[in-house]
């Protein structure tokens, strides 16, 4: 048995989160392969990592203060890395800021690449970049094929490889943001995995916005096109192109909550 199992950014936003994260790793063997998204908003008025990378790259642009969303970036993964004693060395992302040698997406990338490198490190695992795997063709769009052959023949050891971006000739570039969703259906179809769960901050796929209908319940099963429908609408909870690669390798998909993984979530497949 295998599964792939995505964790959100607001599931891995502190170091609580990941502890949480690691239990429910370890409560089930067959979560072999692990997909992180940067950390995320630890409440509401916080921000996205992302958005914090974005924000340092447009100001190293402009000329304005970059500084200063360096510093919350340093003091978010520090934060982390201090409380669960992990090593953690951000001077490549510092020193191509410094040297404005680093691309908007080759930045961006940074808060999945080193929050895997984090939780790779806590769960002593195998950290795969995604660099490494996940191709883009010359227009753009992923090279499913070439990227399956490549994580199959990385994939030896239990692993954990950051979501959202990949490489084009050698650079980096980023999926469209919520992109993780995608990284991880990629890596349950390259590795024909039996599961792919992705675990978020709703307990699943949600009969109403609950800010609007406090009585919104999960719904227990979809089939791929009534998710793909939703997702089109622009469903919050998953990125659209997250159902193609699983559902032409006919994985079931499994969307849950971190914060009370032991409800069942929502399930997706065939029928
Ligand atoms: N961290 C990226 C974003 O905020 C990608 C993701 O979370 O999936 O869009």
């Amino acid at each position: 048995m295998l599964t792939i199992a995505k964790f959100g950014g607001s599931s891995l936003a502190t170091a609580a989160r990941f502890r949480a994260v690691k239990a429910l790793i370890a409560a089930d063997p067959a979560r072999q392969g692990i997909v992180v998204s940067a950390p995320g908003r630890r409440a509401p008025e916080d921000s996205k990592l992302t958005d914090l990378l974005y924000a340092a790259h447009t100001l190293r642009q402009s000329g304005g203060d970059w500084l200063s969303p360096l510093g919350e970036i340093e003091s978010r993964f520090s934060e982390i890395a201090q409380a669960l004693s992990l090593p953690l060395d951000l001077s490549a992302l510092k020193d191509g800021l410094r040297k404005n040698t680093l691309s908007r997406d080759a930045v961006a990338s940074r808060g999945e690449y080193y929050c895997a490198a984090l939780l790779a490190r806590y769960l002593d695992r195998k950290l795969i970049d995604s660099a490494d795997w996940l191709c883009f063709a010359p227009d753009g769009t992923v090279d499913a094929e070439r990227s399956y052959a490549q994580l199959r023949r990385l994939a030896d050891a239990p692993f954990v490889t950051p979501g959202f971006y990949g490489a084009l000739n050698g650079e980096i570039k980023t999926l469209s943001r919520g992109g993780s969703d995608v990284t991880g259906a990629l890596a349950a179809a390259a590795l024909q995995a039996d599961l792919y769960e992705n675990w978020t901050d709703v307990p699943g796929v949600l009969t109403a916005d609950p800010k609007i209908d406090p009585c919104a319940k999960p719904i227990p099963h979809l089939t791929y096109s009534e998710l793909s429908a939703l997702a089109e609408k622009g469903l919050q909870v998953l990125h659209e192109g997250a159902v193609r690669p699983v559902r032409e390798k006919g994985i079931p998909m499994r969307i849950a909550s971190s914060f009370q993984p032991e409800l069942p979530g929502t399930w997706i497949s065939g029928e």
